[in-house]
């Protein structure tokens, strides 16, 4: 079959790769019918985690059942599913309380040694463990390209929503304006109906921002801080989230935020710092909420829910429709920021 490899830092290609087989009795095989390139890909395509030419990428795919082990007593082959970007196991103390991200034997597919070695989902088949749990059915109404963001970022955005606690009253800002960011506020809207503010400095990106029902503020034309300020009688965002990953991101969060309010980082993170001040988280008695991974089994219903309701749609995200062929001129895109989201197809 063909699949997308990383080729060394900053390149990937499509190669032949070995069809995948079912190794274990919960193992399902998947026929992708629809993949994506999300923020995270750019990661690896910059080399910020180990990776060896020639393993395979990607972790969003939707497709149909082509085999199933004999454990697998959820899922039918045929069955149209949505898969998890990282497989959990189920049975730890971690999936026992909702935590699956946080699971003993947490793995995500595409993302080398890092992901504990799965395969990648930007192919035309894909190995599924504990398939049980990792996919999702897909309702008829629901097509493919909505429902390929289910398996990471809708279903990010929905948990980055409900980690705020936000609700009717409350005011709400979200730092960045990306593909999380945008599926945060649909997210966000879902909870009965803060006032958001999108911020952002990419005019296409705020743009589809308040098509989801945000306020855009273009924090080059308009300080932030002001911003919020002026919506809150001078107090600051009750909730403040970094759909960012950067430590300007972060440290924005803090200024804008109220005292008593929740900062939720929802952006991902790894080798970066920052200085704390202890003294103003304390004395404005800040909640700090780092979001971690999505734990995606535990809170996928909600978002495919939205999806099939018609509350939420994450498709007018997708700038770029490309044959799965031509997946290194989809990373080349996406890398430039000439892309907001890319859908690849087999
Ligand atoms: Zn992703
Ligand atoms: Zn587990």
């Amino acid at each position: 079959m063909r699949g997308v490899v990383f080729d060394g830092v900053g390149a990937v290609r499509v190669a032949d790769l070995p069809d995948p087989d079912l190794e274990a009795p919960t193992d399902a095989i998947v026929r992708v019918t629809r993949s994506a390139i999300c923020g995270s890909d750019l990661h690896l395509l910059h080399g910020k985690a180990p990776m060896e030419p020639g393993e395979p990428l990607g972790h969003e795919a939707v497709g149909v059942i082509e085999a199933i082990g004999e454990g697998v007593e959820t899922r039918r082959v045929g069955d149209r599913v949505a898969v998890a970007f990282n497989v959990a196991c189920g049975h730890c103390w971690f999936c026992g309380i909702g935590q699956s991200s946080l699971c003993d034997d947490d793995r995500i597919f595409g993302y080398g040694i890092f992901g504990g070695a799965l395969p990648g989902a930007q192919a035309e088949r894909l190995r599924v463990p504990d398939a049980n749990l990792n996919l999702l059915e897909i309702p008829e109404g629901v097509g493919d390209e909505a429902a390929v963001f289910v398996g990471d970022v809708l279903t990010t955005g929905f948990y980055g929503a409900s980690l705020t606690g936000a609700g009717p009253g409350d005011v709400v800002a979200v730092l960045g304006c990306g593909p999380v960011g945008f599926c945060t506020i649909e997210g966000l809207r879902t909870q009965g109906g803060p006032t958001i503010y999108a911020l952002d400095r990419d005019p296409s990106r705020l743009a589809l921002a308040e098509t989801a029902g945000a306020i855009p503020v273009h924090i080059d034309e308009r300080n932030p801080v002001t911003a919020l300020a002026e919506a809150t009688h001078g107090r600051g965002a009750d909730v403040v989230i970094d759909a960012v990953g950067h430590p300007t991101a972060f440290e924005g969060a803090i200024d804008t935020i109220r005292r008593g309010g929740t900062v939720v980082v929802l952006g991902v993170y790894s080798s970066e710092t920052t200085e704390l001040q202890l003294g103003a988280y304390w004395s404005r008695a800040l909640t700090l909420r780092f979001a971690g991974l999505t734990p995606v089994v535990s809170w996928w219903g909600r978002a495919m829910d939205g999806l099939e309701r018609g509350v939420v749609d994450p498709t007018p995200l997708i700038s770029h429709r490309l044959p799965l062929e031509a997946a290194a001129e989809g990373y080349a895109l996406f890398d430039r920021r000439e892309a907001t989201k890319v859908v690849l197809e087999p």
